[in-house]
């Protein structure tokens, strides 16, 4: 059974569609960071360091589901073999058996919630390779903007936006908005320009999902620090300083994609 965790009469799942390696020495992906800031993180998140100092990701999903009702999923995953994210990313993924595992049938994910349209958030939400055939799937416009200009660099617009334009199931949004009850989208910016993040709260209780908000322990720990992949780097900083500053004050609990650990309180 994939881990839980409870918000009230929310039930968040973690659900690991694949782990691996980062392709680059992670000292790339950092370039700030020093090796105290290393040791620390490590030590707070071990599961995210090999034994020979490789960075070791996981590319999770989280399904939302509200007391015995239907199911919002948050990103999803590297997708199967010849999927977007293929040339990096360990493919196939196994979200589809993670959800039986979890005793999710896909029929009843009525909406997926991309944070961003990175090739390793997208994979089994792409139409020709999705079990999820009714599901309403909520994107950003500004990132659809940034896809559909590059289009001849990246598949994501030909690929996922246009066919599920034509099949009336895109959900487009500028900025905050709600999901499901207790379950609402918020904009947070800088590793793409739309980047969102799913807030799960019921009462006191509350748990933010928040894609690659942070990428890594170390970021989570110094907010400051930037990720190579931050496509706004000073956005993506001022964002995660707000955002993890608020989630510390309130106690909250972070879902954050490639992280070791599933979930985190800070
Ligand atoms: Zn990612």
């Amino acid at each position: 059974m994939p881990l839980t965790h409870r918000a009230g009469k929310l039930t968040i799942v973690a659900l690991e569609d694949a782990a691996g390696p980062f392709f680059l020495p992670r000292a790339e992906a950092f370039p700030d960071a020093t090796p105290e800031q290393w040791a620390t993180a490590d030590a707070a998140d071990p599961a995210a360091v090999t034994s020979s100092g490789e960075w070791w990701l996981r590319f999770r999903s989280y399904a939302i589901r509200v007391a015995d009702g239907p199911v919002t999923l948050v990103d999803a995953g590297i997708g199967p073999a010849g999927s977007l994210a293929a040339d990096w990313a360990p493919v196939p993924g196994h979200l589809p058996a993670e959800l039986a595992a979890a005793g999710i049938a896909p029929a009843e994910v009525t909406a997926i919630v991309l944070t961003h349209l990175h090739n390793d958030h997208v994979g089994w939400a792409v139409p020709h390779d999705s079990p999820f055939t009714g599901a309403r799937v909520v994107v950003q416009q500004a990132d659809v903007d940034v896809y559909k200009a590059n289009r001849d660099q990246a598949g994501q617009y030909d690929v996922l936006i246009e066919p599920l334009l034509a099949q009336g199931r895109l959900q487009v949004l500028a900025g905050d908005a709600p999901v499901a009850e207790g379950v609402r989208v918020v904009a947070t910016p800088g590793h793409t320009p739309g980047h969102q993040s799913v807030l799960a709260e019921d009462g006191d209780e509350s748990l933010l999902v928040a894609g690659d908000l942070a990428v890594h322990m170390i970021q989570l720990l110094d907010p400051e620090l930037a990720y190579a992949s931050d496509m706004d780097p000073d956005q993506a900083r001022a964002t995660r300083r707000r955002v993890v500053g608020e989630a510390a004050a309130r106690g909250m609990t972070l879902a954050v994609s490639h992280l070791g650990e599933a979930f985190r309180r800070l």
